[in-house]
């Protein structure tokens, strides 16, 4: 592979609309962005024609059970681990790894070594320690630590609340998580995030308005996630974003994949902006590779499905084909908006000496290609690097 590669004629969305531009990339960082940028003479460049293509910056996904999840049905509905072209294929460059329900069968190290695997494999990968349960498991004994000694561990989660899985734990011992995460965080220039599962429980964003109204962590210490899973949290969440918090979309949970009561991510989108909510306190993740289960009336299980990671490009387009929210701002909500609360400096933007991680669409949004370090990933929809083990098995 050379070592240039020059990308023409592209309308780029940085997530700011730049119009048609030249990109050219040198080695796995963006060297230039202009729409008279050329190949360097006297080296060798590869050149790909993007005309009436739009490119975005590589998808960052937040919340995605990369070494599996789910296991609430029992053994036999714990979900596989994912593999790198899923992860390509759904316009998804840099993910964030998360255990859930199950901290005892999964383990944090376990998830630390798939994180480092899909990184060796090409792609960006990060990770929370913990998973629903308070006192969460970690690797070195404390959340903190972890946070500070780890250099993939951005944060803690995912961390269940208002849900019938979840430790049922006090205000003040989320409390004290989220000052283990920020301090952690603060002595290592990481985010310290705390990625916080909310469930379908009536108390909805209560604990969270309670412990941040009630002590010094401020909102942005927190990413409550699945907020659009039904009518009421996503308005809690809405008022929560108006008050300077990040809401976060979960593009799985909807009602065409089966969750009846939940908000359709799109919508969801529009009904916050249309209620005041900043462009800037708006996110999306998948919560891909997770189980889906489904629950009766009484907490049974009843089924169970894995979710996809393309829901978020199929939500992205929605957004922008149905909803009519302005592609700068729909785009933002999975790249310079995450990257940001997650102090991924070098991600989320189209800008000179960041990495060269691009999702490249259709004037349909169809995936056509995806750049992930300088490396092309997926050519005309196609996936064309595949993870160790997705092509060499017997
Ligand atoms: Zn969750």
């Amino acid at each position: 592979k050379p070592f240039f590669t020059l990308l023409c004629g592209a309308r780029v969305f940085a997530p700011r609309d730049m119009g048609i531009q030249n990109i050219l990339i040198a080695g796995d960082k963006i060297a230039a962005v202009c729409p008279t940028a050329t190949a360097p003479t006297n080296y060798p460049c590869q050149i790909v024609d993007l005309t009436d293509c739009i490119l975005m910056p590589g998808f960052i996904d937040s919340h995605v059970h990369i070494t599996g999840g789910g296991g609430e049905g029992g053994f036999a509905t714990r979900t596989p681990e994912i593999l790198l072209s899923q992860i390509t294929t759904s316009g998804v460059t840099t993910v964030v790894g998360c255990l859930g329900t199950d901290g005892t069968t999964r383990s944090v190290i376990n998830l630390l070594a798939k994180t480092r695997g899909l990184c060796a494999e090409g792609i960006s990968a990060y990770m929370y320690t913990g998973a629903y349960e308070l006192p969460t498991p970690t690797i070195t004994g404390s959340v903190r630590s972890d946070i500070i000694i780890i250099d993939k561990i951005i944060g803690t989660g995912e961390i269940a609340m208002s849900d019938h899985r979840s430790a049922q734990p006090t205000c003040q011992e989320y409390k004290n998580l989220a000052a283990q995460a920020r301090v952690g965080g603060m002595l290592s220039s990481k985010a310290g995030i705390v990625d916080m599962h909310i469930g379908d429980g009536k108390s909805g964003l209560s604990m969270l308005f309670e412990i941040t109204a009630n002590s010094e962590i401020p909102k942005s210490q927190f990413i409550p996630t699945h907020i659009n899973r039904n009518q009421q949290l996503l308005i809690e969440g809405i008022k929560w974003a108006k008050q300077g918090g990040i809401m976060d979309i979960t593009s799985g949970v909807s009602p065409e994949s089966g969750s009846v009561q939940a908000v359709k991510p799109s919508q969801a989108a529009k009904r916050a902006l249309e209620n005041g909510v900043a462009t800037t306190n708006i996110t999306m993740s998948s919560d891909g590779n997770g189980s889906v289960p489904l629950f009766d009336a009484t907490g049974n299980t009843i089924g169970v499905g894995v979710a996809s990671q393309k829901s978020m490009l199929q939500e992205i387009r929605d957004m922008i084909k149905t909803e009519k929210i302005a592609p700068d701002t729909a785009i933002k909500f999975v790249t310079s908006n995450v990257a940001g609360i997650l102090k991924l400096s070098q991600k989320g933007q189209v800008k000179e000496s960041f990495d060269a991680d691009f999702t490249v669409v259709d004037k349909d949004f169809q995936l056509k290609h995806v750049w992930a370090r300088g490396q092309h990933m997926v050519d005309n929809g196609q996936a064309i690097v595949f993870g160790t083990f997705e092509q060499n098995s017997l």
